[in-house]
């Protein structure tokens, strides 16, 4: 017989990333008791800050946010974390459609026609997007069309030439880390609308969703929330299965442990909430949806060298490219040390070839692309990190979930409404910046509002 601890609470929240420590926290603030059960050793989730070389930390996660995202910048200074604006001086370098390595201003006086179409391009996603209810993307006005169509096909059809087109998929890729005939032209349209407009999006340069860091890492926002809830908080426990009634929840995880409650948020990406047994079933919606929203494919590779020797010549470590493994790159050092970082990202196809391949070759195409780019000296790095999150068992994927072509329409109403005492929270839920750190906040505040007003 299991000898493992019973712990009764008001809330059980599975997962203890951003959204479920945010809805931990709100929960204790009004007065029910939370008890938040995480799988892995850690909490933070898809944010993980580690240490490249002493005192110098990289984001294999979650590393920035943008001017619109509130609830971050307000939780950033409710905790006590500095915010520090990304570095962005100098030219990008491109390499597109057969361009050769260009910088920013050749491209641009070369390809201003091309970059004209993208605007175009962009113009009409705005507009497109803004009939798109966020809460509600199957009752925009065309959602049916929308999304019985993909990204890649709708984008196919705009006549394009081969540089806006390339252009457009390297944006679009960047943001849903699928390519875009993965992805239904409907969900693009309800991404674009829960952040905003597409410059907050697709930003060339950096801006948009990329202004902003954090002093210490994006980790030490995790780290403090979860201080704030450290004695309701459960490590190394994965959930399995939930059982649930009308006013009550078993949860249990490996290794015996129980939780029970009155009701559960569950914060987990839809495909791994999937995979925790229910009892009783949910309705066959609810499993449909989470078989059909996979987690995206992205890494984040670092190399650290003695100085950001770009800079002296006029780049900002920023490539745009289809000829390597790596689309994008960013110049991210640390204010204040003397090191050059440049952050190369693996997205879609690139994440899901280089990311299988043995580390060295993976570093040695990156570093091929590096040296195109930026010269002899990006060969010779201090040091080199990357980070895997398919193979992470509790995370099996990023940046976020998308839908393919008849999800939203046909599964989407099952996505965030709850069912019985089980609610759901976790980025993929929400309806402002969803997939990104600003959507778990939304979502954590937003389920555990929902759980209060019952129980209170
Ligand atoms: C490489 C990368 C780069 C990113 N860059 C940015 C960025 O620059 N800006 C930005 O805003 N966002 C970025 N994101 C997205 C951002 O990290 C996420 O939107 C956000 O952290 C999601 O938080 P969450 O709490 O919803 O989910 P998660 O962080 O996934 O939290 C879910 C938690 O549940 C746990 N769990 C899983 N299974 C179980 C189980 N069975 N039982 C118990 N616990 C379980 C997991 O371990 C995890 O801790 C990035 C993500 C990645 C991976």
């Amino acid at each position: 017989m299991s000898t493992a601890p019973t712990h009764e609470a008001d809330v059980v929240i599975v997962g203890a990333g951003i959204s479920g420590l945010i809805a931990a926290r709100t929960v204790l603030a009004a007065g029910l008791t939370p008890v938040v059960l995480e799988a892995d050793d850690r909490v933070g989730g898809r944010i993980l800050t580690q240490d490249a070389l002493p005192g110098l930390p990289v984001e294999l996660g979650a590393q920035w946010i943008g001017d619109t995202h509130h609830r971050m910048f307000a939780l950033a200074a409710e905790l006590g974390v500095p915010t520090y604006p990304q570095y962005d001086d100098g030219e990008t370098s491109y390499d597109l459609a057969g361009s050769g390595v260009l910088r920013q201003s050749e491209f641009h006086s070369r390809f201003a026609g091309e970059l004209a179409e993208l605007e175009k391009v962009f113009r009409l996603l705005d507009e497109l997007a803004a009939e798109v209810p966020p809460e509600a993307p199957w009752l925009a006005p065309a959602a049916a069309e929308w999304d019985s169509v993909t990204a890649g096909a709708w984008y196919d059809g705009q006549g394009l030439s081969p540089v806006a087109r390339t252009l457009l998929e390297i944006c679009t890729v960047g943001i849903l880390a699928v390519p875009t005939v993965e992805v239904s032209f409907l969900h693009l349209l309800f991404t674009i609308q829960t952040c905003g407009v597409t410059s907050e999006l697709f930003a060339e340069s950096e801006g948009g969703a990329q202004t902003t860091r954090f002093v210490g890492g994006t980790g030490e926002i995790p780290r403090r929330l979860a201080d704030l809830v450290a004695e309701h908080l459960v490590l190394q426990a994965p959930v399995q299965l939930i059982e649930h009634g009308a006013d009550q929840v078993t949860v249990t995880c490996r290794g015996g442990l129980v939780a029970r409650g009155r009701r559960v948020i569950v914060t987990l990406s839809p495909t791994l909430a999937g995979r925790i047994m229910y009892d009783p079933p949910l309705p066959g919606v609810r499993d449909q949806l989470t078989q059909r929203l996979p987690n995206a494919s992205a890494m984040k590779a670092f190399f650290i060298y003695d100085e950001p020797f770009w800079r002296a010549d006029g780049l900002n470590g920023q490539l745009i490219s289809d000829v390597g493994p790596a689309r994008m790159s960013n110049d991210t050092c640390l204010p204040g040390d003397d090191h050059g970082v440049i952050l190369l990202f693996l997205e879609g196809e690139q994440a899901r070839t280089y990311g299988r391949l043995p580390h060295d070759e993976r570093r040695a195409a990156l570093t091929a692309e590096l040296v195109r780019h930026f010269g002899d000296k990006a060969a010779r790095p201090e040091c080199y990190v990357d980070g895997e999150w398919a193979d992470r068992q509790w995370t099996r994927g990023c940046y976020n979930a998308n839908c393919g072509p008849l999800v939203w329409t046909t599964f989407g109403q099952a996505l965030a409404a709850p069912i019985g005492a089980i609610h759901w929270a976790g980025t993929d839920t929400a309806t402002q910046w969803s997939a990104y750190m600003e959507g778990a906040v939304e979502a954590g505040e937003r389920a555990a509002r929902a759980v209060i007003a019952e129980l209170t």
